[in-house]
C-alpha cells in the first residue's frame, strides 16, 4: 500500500513514548477499552502501515477511521504529536488504496454529486427568501443548518435585527466531512474552489459560519489548501460577542458545550461565553470539562455516521455531564443534532438548544 500521506508524520510517529496519557483522555478508548482505539494505537497502525509491517485488513481499516477527530490526545499529549492528522493521514492512505468505508463514500460522492453528505437534491438556497448580492460581509450556511436543522433562520433574524448588510451565497459542502475520512485533494479542491469562486464574485471580507466543522475548514484547512484566502472567516458568535446586543431575561439554569472544532481546534471559547454572560437572569454553569477540556459530543470526524452507535454512547455520557442543568447550548448544528441522539439514549430530560436560535429568541 501507497503511503504518500503518512511520509510526512514518520519522524513525528516514532517520538510517541507510548506514554498512555491520551488514554486517560479518549472517549473512544472510555468506551470500546481497546488499546488500538486511541491515539497511540491508532498511531502504531499508522506506523505499522507505513513501514510495511501491518496489512491494512478490515480491523485496521475500523480503528484508523472509529474517532471523531475531538484531538482531546493532542491536547493530552506531553509530545505534542498531531494525532488528529496522522489518523487523518492514514485515512486518506487507505482511501487512496480502495479501503473505506462504504457510509463515507456514500457521503463523499453526494458531496461531489450534489454539493452537501446527504445527497440532498433541493438547492438551499431555493428555501430561503434571500438571493447572493455583492456585500462586504457573508454567510456561509453549511449542509446541516441547510438541511437538517434551522438555524440558518435564526442567522438572517438576528443579522436582519442588527440591521447588516450581508448575503448568502451559491454555496457546496465547505469540504470538512470529506477531509476528515480521507477525501483526496482533488475531490477537497473541487468543492474548494467553488466555494472561493463564488466568495470571490460577490465581494466578501468576513464570512460568518455557525458549524464549527465549516468554520475549521475554512480557517485552517483552506489556507493548506490554496495559501492565502484573502477573506476573514469569523464564526458568527466572534462576531456576535464584539456587537452591543440587547436580551430579554432567560431565567433558566444553562450550561455551554464547547465543539471540538470550534474550541480544541479552532482556539474559540471566549465569544460565546461573553454573549452568555449579556443574558439578564441567566443561571450559567461551566461543565466539569470545559473549554479546551471539554469532552466531544462524538459526531464529528465521520464518527456518527459510519458507527453511530459508538458516536450516540459518546453524546449520552455528555449529556450526563450536563444533567445538572435545565439547558445545553452549543453554536454547532452538528453538536446539537448528535448531542439530540445521546439525550434520547439516556432518557435525559435536559433541552437541547442551538445557541444561535437561543440569542435569536432573545435578542432585543
Ligand atoms: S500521549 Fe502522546 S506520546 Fe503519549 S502515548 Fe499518547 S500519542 Fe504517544
Ligand atoms: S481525536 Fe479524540 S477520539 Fe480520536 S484518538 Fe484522539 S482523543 Fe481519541
Amino acid at each position: 500500500m501507497e503511503t504518500k500521506a503518512l511520509d510526512k508524520y514518520k519522524k513525528e510517529m516514532v517520538t510517541c513514548t507510548l506514554c498512555g496519557f491520551c488514554k486517560s483522555v479518549c472517549p473512544v478508548f472510555e468506551h470500546k477499552g481497546w488499546d488500538s482505539s486511541v491515539a497511540r494505537g491508532r498511531i502504531l497502525l499508522a506506523y505499522g502501515l507505513l513501514t510495511g509491517e501491518i496489512e491494512a485488513d478490515d480491523s485496521v481499516v475500523d480503528r484508523i477511521f472509529h474517532c471523531p477527530t475531538c484531538n482531546d490526545c493532542y491536547r493530552r499529549c506531553p509530545s505534542k504529536i498531531k494525532t488528529v492528522e496522522i489518523v487523518e493521514a492514514a485515512r486518506k492512505d487507505l482511501r487512496a488504496a480502495g479501503l473505506s468505508l462504504p457510509k463515507h463514500e456514500t457521503m463523499i460522492k453526494n458531496i461531489l454529486e450534489y454539493g452537501n453528505p446527504y445527497g440532498e437534491t433541493e438547492n438551499r438556497l431555493e428555501k430561503l427568501d434571500l438571493k447572493p448580492h455583492p456585500a462586504k460581509l457573508g454567510y456561509f450556511i453549511g449542509c446541516t443548518s441547510a438541511y437538517r436543522v434551522e438555524t440558518n433562520k435564526a442567522v438572517i433574524s438576528i443579522l436582519e435585527k442588527l440591521g447588516e448588510d450581508f448575503t448568502i451565497l451559491d454555496e457546496v459542502c465547505c469540504g470538512s466531512p470529506m477531509k476528515r475520512v480521507g477525501g483526496s485533494d482533488d475531490e477537497q479542491l473541487q468543492v474548494v474552489n467553488h466555494n472561493l469562486d463564488e466568495i470571490k464574485k460577490l465581494g466578501i471580507e468576513n464570512l460568518i459560519f455557525t458549524c464549527a466543522g465549516c468554520f475549521k475548514m475554512f480557517k485552517l484547512d483552506y489556507p493548506e489548501l490554496i495559501g492565502e484566502l484573502g477573506f476573514k472567516p469569523m464564526h458568527f458568535l466572534e462576531y456576535l460577542a464584539e456587537k452591543d446586543l440587547k436580551f430579554k431575561p432567560y431565567p433558566h439554569k444553562v450550561t455551554y458545550h464547547d465543539p471540538c472544532h470550534l474550541g480544541r481546534h479552532a482556539g474559540v471559547y471566549d465569544a460565546p461565553r461573553k454573549i452568555l454572560e449579556k443574558i439578564p437572569e441567566i443561571e450559567f454553569q461551566e461543565m466539569e470539562k470545559n473549554r479546551e477540556f471539554a469532552t466531544c459530543c462524538g459526531g464529528g470526524g465521520g464518527l456518527r455516521i459510519a458507527f453511530p452507535e459508538t458516536s450516540g454512547e459518546i453524546a449520552g455520557e455528555r449529556i450526563k455531564n450536563a444533567e445538572f442543568a435545565e439547558v445545553i447550548t452549543t453554536p454547532c448544528p452538528f453538536c446539537v443534532v448528535n448531542l439530540n441522539t445521546g439525550k434520547e439514549l439516556v432518557g435525559s430530560k435536559i433541552e437541547v438548544k442551538d445557541m444561535i436560535e437561543l440569542i435569536d429568541e432573545l435578542l432585543e
